[in-house]
């Protein structure tokens, strides 16, 4: 069962930069296999299907952008899903990943990356481009950026916009969402779509299902006409389909929660790697967990994870709270070990106060094991019966000395 939640009930309003925007309860719509919550405002076309499609325009790169199709027709039905032309630019780890999806799901797939990833993209069934030039020529419905997160900025600036319909569809992956959302509304020409999602899952925690895992996404910028919003929304059925839990939250919402959870996981993943956690045969359950989060985050690019501290804001200040815990713990059993260090100190020479004063002091329990050197201390420290030390010196200035040996024997 699909189930699909929403923290946003509007987009923010600063987000809409193209004046000839609908009202978002005008644009918002949804395939009929994701199932919508109170809180999500549903078109009447996502129960009627009405879809349309473009009919192909001729490539011309000398045009400012490849012109609109003239004509449109039915796209896709409930029954059967449409096929969409999706490009992945940036063809590693995660590109990859996604693209086995969309090709099992019919979709044809163009791929571009600065390496050269031709033979892999032969085995996928995608064409590959070396050339982003041709890449844009083949008009790609959909462009989906799965760049790492440090080059993004650079690998934009790559693309030539104007070899592509003025309507293309931009999605990106990134596993940070704000710092993507502002570089494709400052770089994007104004007529194309914007799509920010996560799916907040990799080919180790993906491999076998994509069920219940979560998918956040946000409509940035999804311009007029029901062919935006259908080519969007059908772009959100593929994991929807596979079963993902569609989350739709802002893109500055999505960063807060991740840096929490996401960034804290990754942190920790590495945290533990460079620890160095080795399997055993008596793993309990709790350890076996800790091994699999390594195995998890050890996966992906250091790339990735600076890509995660670096761009959100938010990961600052949980590093430096996850800091301030593992130091919080640490002096609270150092605090306890110094409170048994002390008492078992202290109880010895309470055990010599008793032995001049006649007081009898309340007895201390021995916590820590005895070792020779304790079992040292213990002999220097314990009390004399006679009146006269063995040494000869009156029983006094005895225990003293002994003190004082004893406190030069534990330093
Ligand atoms: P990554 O290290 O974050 O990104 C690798 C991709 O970035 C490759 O396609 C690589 O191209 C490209 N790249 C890196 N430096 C480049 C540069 N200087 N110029 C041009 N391209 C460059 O690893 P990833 O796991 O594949 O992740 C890709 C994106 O998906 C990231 O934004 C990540 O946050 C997001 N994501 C990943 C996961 C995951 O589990 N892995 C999950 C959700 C989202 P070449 O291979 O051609 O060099």
């Amino acid at each position: 069962m699909i189930s699909f939640t929403s923290t946003q009930t509007k987009p923010p309003t600063h987000l809409l930069h193209s004046q000839n925007l609908p009202p978002f309860s005008q644009r918002t719509t949804l395939p009929s296999l994701i199932k919508t919550h109170s809180r999500i405002h549903v078109s009447k076309r996502s129960k009627n299907l009405k879809l349309r499609v473009h009919a192909s325009a001729a490539a011309d790169g000398a045009q400012p952008y490849d012109r609109e199709p003239a004509q449109q027709q039915p796209l896709f039905s409930h029954k059967k899903p449409t096929s969409l032309k999706i490009a992945v630019v940036g063809f590693g780890n995660f590109g990859q990943f996604l693209a086995k999806a969309f090709v099992r799901q019919g979709h044809t797939v163009l791929a571009h990356s600065r390496s050269d990833y031709s033979a892999t993209a032969q085995k996928l069934g995608v064409a590959f481009f070396s050339d982003p030039d041709d890449l844009c020529e083949q008009h790609p419905e959909v462009v989906v950026l799965c760049t790492s997160i440090l080059s993004t900025e650079k690998v934009i600036k790559t693309i030539p916009f104007q070899r592509l319909r003025r309507n293309t569809l931009f999605v990106d992956v990134l596993s940070v969402k704000e710092f993507p959302r502002d570089l494709l509304l400052s770089y994007l020409p104004p007529e194309f779509d914007i799509l920010c999602t996560h799916p907040m899952f990799g080919p180790q925690s993906g491999k076998f299902s994509w069920v219940g895992l979560p998918f956040v996404f946000d409509r940035v910028r999804i311009g007029p006409g029901e062919y935006r919003a259908d080519r969007c929304d059908e772009f959100l059925g593929i994991f929807a389909r596979e079963g993902c839990r569609m989350v739709e939250m802002s893109c500055a919402e999505h960063d807060r929660f991740a840096a929490g959870s996401q960034f804290v996981t990754h942190t920790m993943g590495r945290v533990l790697e460079r620890f160095g956690l080795e399997s055993s045969p008596i793993n309990t359950k709790g350890y076996e967990t800790l091994l699999n989060l390594v195995h998890n985050t050890a996966g992906d690019s250091f790339d990735l994870y600076y890509g995660l501290f670096m761009y959100n804001k938010n990961a600052m200040e949980q590093l430096e709270r996850l800091d301030m815990a593992f130091e919080g713990l640490k002096k609270e059993l150092f605090g306890n070990l110094h409170e048994v260090c002390r008492k078992q100190l202290f109880g010895h020479t309470e055990g010599i106060t008793e032995s001049i004063t006649g007081e009898r002091p309340e007895k201390v329990p021995k916590f820590l094991p005895a070792s020779p050197r304790s079992a040292a201390i213990d002999d220097q420290l314990k009390p004399r019966s006679s009146g006269v030390h063995s040494n000869g010196a009156p029983n006094g200035s005895a225990a003293n000395g002994s003190l004082k040996l004893s406190t030069e024997t534990i330093r």
